[in-house]
C-alpha cells in the first residue's frame, strides 16, 4: 500500500519522533499549524476508527494519551486542540488515522473546534434526535 505514514513506521521516511510504544507511533507535523503540532498514528493501518475493534481503539487512545502527556510537559502549552479529520470531506489528506495534538498558546490567534464548520443543516436539534431513536 501506497501510504506515507506506512513508509513512516516502517522507516522508509524519517521522522521527528516525540512518542513511540508498541501500538503508536507520535512525531512531528512536517507542515506545523502551531509550535510542537503533533500526529499519533497507530501503527497497524487504518484509515478512520470505525474499523478498529474495541482494544484497537483503546490501545490507540491510551497511546494518544501519553503522546499528549508528552507534549504537555515538553513545551508546556496553555492548552491543546487535539482531534482527527476523518475522510476527505472532513479535511483527511492523508488516509492512515493520526490525531492531532495541537499544543495552544496565549494569544496564538487560533480559533477552536467550532470554527471548523458553522453549517447547522435544515435539521432542529429535536429533528435530529429523533433520528437516533430509530
Ligand atoms: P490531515 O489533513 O490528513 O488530517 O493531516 C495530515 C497531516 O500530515 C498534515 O498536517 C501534514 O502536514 C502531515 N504530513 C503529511 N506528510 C507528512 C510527512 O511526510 N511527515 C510528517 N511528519 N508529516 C506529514
Ligand atoms: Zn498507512
Amino acid at each position: 500500500m501506497d501510504c506515507i505514514f506506512c513508509k513512516i513506521i516502517n522507516k522508509e521516511i524519517p521522522n521527528y519522533t516525540v512518542y513511540e510504544d508498541e501500538n503508536v507511533l507520535a512525531f512531528l507535523d512536517i507542515f506545523p499549524c502551531a509550535l510542537g503540532h503533533t500526529v499519533v498514528i497507530p501503527k497497524k493501518h487504518f484509515e478512520t476508527p470505525l474499523e478498529m475493534s474495541v482494544d484497537e481503539y483503546k490501545n490507540y487512545s491510551v497511546g494518544v494519551q501519553a503522546a499528549l502527556q508528552k507534549v504537555n510537559s515538553t513545551l508546556k502549552p496553555a492548552g491543546f486542540n487535539v482531534g482527527w479529520n476523518q475522510n476527505k470531506v472532513a479535511g483527511q489528506a492523508v488516509s492512515h488515522l493520526h490525531t492531532h495534538i495541537i499544543p495552544r498558546f496565549e494569544g496564538d490567534g487560533g480559533g477552536s473546534m467550532h470554527s471548523i464548520i458553522k453549517n447547522q443543516g435544515e435539521k432542529t436539534v429535536q429533528e435530529v434526535y429523533e433520528l437516533f431513536k430509530n
